[in-house]
């Protein structure tokens, strides 16, 4: 009894051995991306690149957004696992490659939408797989019996970001407005850190109780305030800086403040990348 409880053991190490290295190997080559429901009808894809928004309906897929290049089969195969009907439709929040990176492939069987503003970002950093369609102030897709509201609400992230309503769901895909660690402000592609507090109160004022950020977890209303409340306290505290003197180069290294997570260089692109920009914008803001 003994030796076979032993040699139950040794298989089943075995065992477990082989399945991490299968899961291991599938992770690099396949399965680099996740599917999973939020609400009936409205799942995400997870993984590298922005969150991808995947509305179901009797005629058809609205996606929103379609990470990158490489990816267009995976999104296929993961979309082909939660219906039998074909993506009509790709909403693009913005003109970032992680989100727009799979539109040369999808503009073969789908109409690619984006705001005009995020078109124009496209045009100039020559990317691929340019939509066919563009919009203002607020546009719709109507498929199936449901309505996909696609509002331009102001600067934030860039001059360009949608935020797209599925109002029967009472939730939002926010694009790279809503991020669960701290954003980058692409002040080359027109962002705006002062925009984007009034762009996300423009989103609070929809009605939804649940979100899809750019990047990170699925959020509640709760998490859209506690993100607007940080970048509030964050310009906060660079105008603060800069009123007693604050120089640019210093900006990286003043602005840490163990109270808001995204001075912190371990929070997300902020520091690294937006930081001197942000110096600007604020500086120019109190004048
Ligand atoms: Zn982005």
């Amino acid at each position: 009894m003994k030796m076979k409880a032993r040699r139950c053991q040794i298989t089943l190490g075995l065992l477990s051995f082989f399945v991490l290295l299968v899961g291991s190997t599938g992770a690099l080559s396949q399965n680099r991306l996740n599917i999973s429901e939020v609400k009936e009808g409205l799942h995400v894809i997870t993984g590298p690149g922005g969150n991808i928004g995947v509305r179901l309906t009797s005629e058809g897929v609205i996606l929103i957004d379609d990470k990158f290049p490489q990816d267009f089969q995976e999104i296929r195969s993961l979309v082909a696992e939660v219906t039998d009907l074909p993506v009509r439709y790709v909403i693009n929040t913005h003109h970032h490659g992680d989100h727009s990176g799979s539109n040369a492939g999808f503009l073969q069987i789908a109409e690619v939408i984006t705001h005009k503003n995020a078109r124009e970002n496209m045009v100039r950093g020559n990317q691929d797989g340019l939509p066919r369609l563009i919009y203002s102030d607020e546009t719709s897709v109507f498929l199936g019996g449901v309505e996909v509201r696609v509002f331009y609400m102001g600067r934030g992230h860039t001059n360009g970001d949608s935020v797209v309503y599925f109002p029967d769901l009472k939730t939002v895909h926010g694009g790279d407005l809503l991020h669960g660690i701290a954003p980058f402000i692409d002040y080359a592609n027109g962002g705006s850190s002062r925009g984007w507090v009034g762009t996300v109160n423009n989103i609070l004022s929809l009605d939804f109780d649940t979100a899809i950020p750019g990047h990170g977890d699925i959020m509640d209303r709760r998490g859209v305030l506690n993100f607007r409340n940080q970048m509030e306290a964050v310009r906060q505290r660079m105008m603060t800086l800069i009123r007693g003197g604050l120089n640019a180069v210093d900006a990286p290294s003043r602005i840490v403040d163990s109270n808001l997570s995204w001075t912190q260089v371990e929070d997300g692109l902020f520091m690294q990348r937006s930081i001197l920009g942000f110096f600007d914008e604020i500086s120019v803001e109190i004048q």
